[in-house]
């Protein structure tokens, strides 16, 4: 691992910096000072500057609305905006840059990247991921969602659901099925569906700490261009599997930055409750703390991994594991602070942010208890525990694979499984952990 980022990285974040200093208001103090009712429009207004100063996407060739940067000064403006509280896109954006446009740049036509690129950039198309089904997460290939072609458009009718941002997105990246009759992950193809046409239907779902920050998505023969499939017919499996190594590479050095900053928040809030001195809540501090350290170094392996131009691949799970286990651990560290404050907390809430609360938010009983029941899903979303466990037991430590009562075609599936025997089991394929 090298710890050390390269001369003109270091040049480049001075230029970050500047910009951040230039462009932020004079009074900044982080997305979560700002009244709850003034974030969208700032959101808003600062994702266009970030547009006008080709902040989105510096990695991205210039060709198609980037800055023709590396992925190291991609990574150092993702560190600079985190320290600085600054959103560097919206929720959106994580799905349509960070995933579906490095997976364009990856495996789509010279045709898709001209058309679809420069429109993500713009914000002309706001994307979300239509992967998980109700009977298919951790076994993402199970799904049902079937596309047939139909002259020179795909005819899509099934339900996605989890779909994250799916309210605020006008187009869904979907894997559907194209092939029934061969096996289960060699029928899918990877689509780009417009979601403003009578053929989908978003229901927001409400989660436990009251936000709408998920949807469920219907379609009934809702259409998608023929051209629009990424990485060929009945090859979506593969494009399915580059677009999750760029979620999971995603923050491997911001996530430690993020939870350095709401351990101190935590470290407050015990000395204001008069726990800090506690041995046990000392003890379980110190733990956090060494967690955290365990993050930052952990990242800078995977980035060095990274701009050597490898994949986190297998040892994604390791991360994945260690940050969802840490997440919830330290969250429930945070309610046995609190205590029975906790029940009908006072104060604002963390503003429905899936991890830590956004810099600036105001350090309350509720904040804590919103991250709290926010923590609960971290260990089922972009691969649950369990998938990861496997992963890291057949991929890394080499220990035998779990029995596959699969492989046949997936129109069978079902249908011969009713011999006695080990209990068949779903296992993800090729790189198991999942999306969202
Ligand atoms: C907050 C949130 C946001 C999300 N956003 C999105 C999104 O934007 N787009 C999207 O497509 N999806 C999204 N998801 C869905 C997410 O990817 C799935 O929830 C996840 O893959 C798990 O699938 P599941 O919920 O169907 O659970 P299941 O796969 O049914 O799992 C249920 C339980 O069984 C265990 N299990 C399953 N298979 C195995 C196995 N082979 N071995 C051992 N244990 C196993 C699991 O670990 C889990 O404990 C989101 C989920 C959450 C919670």
């Amino acid at each position: 691992m090298d710890v050390t980022y390269p001369e003109r990285a270091e040049g480049f974040r001075a230029e970050v910096r500047a910009f951040l200093r230039e462009h932020l208001p004079p009074d900044w103090h982080g997305l979560g000072a700002l009244p709850p009712a003034q974030r969208p429009e700032f959101e808003r207004s600062w994702r266009e500057t970030l547009a006008r100063a080709n902040m989105l996407a510096v990695s991205w060739p210039a060709e198609f609305g980037g800055a023709g940067l590396s992925p190291i000064e991609q990574v150092v403006v993702a560190e600079e905006f985190e320290r600085a509280g600054a959103p560097a896109g919206t929720e959106n954006d994580g799905f349509g840059i960070g995933l579906l446009g490095n997976t364009l740049l990856a495996a789509g036509t010279d045709e898709q990247k001209s058309y679809f690129l420069p429109r993500i950039l713009s914000g002309e198309h706001v994307w979300c991921q239509g992967y998980s089904e109700p009977d298919a997460g951790s076994d993402l290939a199970g799904l049902r969602t079937r596309a047939v072609l139909d002259g020179d458009e795909w005819v899509i009718n099934g339900q996605k659901i989890w779909t994250s941002a799916g309210r605020t997105a006008n187009w869904i990246f979907v894997i559907a099925r194209t092939d029934p009759d061969v096996p289960k992950h060699k029928g899918l193809s990877f689509l780009l569906v417009p979601i403003d046409q009578p053929g989908v239907d978003v229901r927001p779902i409400t989660n436990a700490a009251g936000y709408d920050l998920f949807c469920e998505v219907f379609f009934t023969d809702a259409r998608a261009a023929a051209a629009h499939v990424v990485g060929g017919i009945n090859n979506g499996w593969s494009t399915a599997m580059i677009l999750l190594g760029f979620e999971r590479g995603a923050e491997v050095t911001t996530d430690p930055i993020r939870y350095r900053r709401d351990l101190d928040r935590l470290l407050e809030i015990a000395r204001e409750r008069g726990r800090s001195s506690d041995p046990r809540i000392r003890d379980e501090l110190a733990w956090c703390y060494s967690r955290v350290e365990i993050m930052r170094y952990r990242g800078y392996r995977g980035l060095t991994r990274f701009l050597a131009g490898g994949r986190p691949g297998a040892d994604g799970a390791i991360s994945k594991l260690i940050w969802s286990e840490y997440f919830q651990r330290y969250t429930e560290l945070a309610v046995e602070i609190i205590g029975a404050d906790v029940l009908a907390p006072p104060g604002e809430g963390n503003g429905g942010a899936l991890k830590v609360a956004d810099v600036g938010t105001e350090n309350s009983a509720r904040c804590w208890s919103e991250e709290f029941l926010h923590a609960r899903a971290a260990t089922i979303y972009a691969g649950s525990t369990q998938v990861q466990r496997t992963v890291i037991g057949e991929q890394l430590l080499g220990l035998p694979r779990e029995p596959r009562l699969d492989g046949g075609p997936f129109r069978d599936i079902g249908r011969t499984v009713s011999a006695p025997g080990p209990v068949p089991v779903p296992v993800p394929g090729p790189v198991p952990a999942k999306a969202g």
